[in-house]
């Protein structure tokens, strides 16, 4: 309740630093810089606008796609024991 992650943006306009907070990630209290986002901030934050206070009008860009990550699954269970295995006469 209340919990954000926060990251700091650098405004190519006046040099300030910005930060934007965001409850993309695990919104506990974490500290990214604009240089090292996780992918589920960067997500989020990509496209959205920015207020500096300056007059520039800012918007997050992404300096690559944010990547895709592979997911697969595997078996958990049942566990599959040599003392399971049946033997047939
Ligand atoms: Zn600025």
């Amino acid at each position: 309740m209340g919990m954000f992650d926060t990251v700091h943006y650098k405004c190519p306009g006046c040099g300030r630093m910005i930060e934007e907070q965001t409850k993309a990630g695990d919104c506990r209290m974490n500290n990214y810089h604009e240089g090292s986002v996780p992918a589920e901030i960067a997500a989020s934050e990509i496209g959205s606008k920015v207020d500096c206070g300056c007059g520039c009008t800012l918007r997050v860009h992404s300096s690559a796609p944010v990547a895709r990550v592979k997911l697969y699954l595997v078996v958990d269970g049942p566990e599959v024991t040599e003392s399971d295995e049946v033997e047939w006469d």
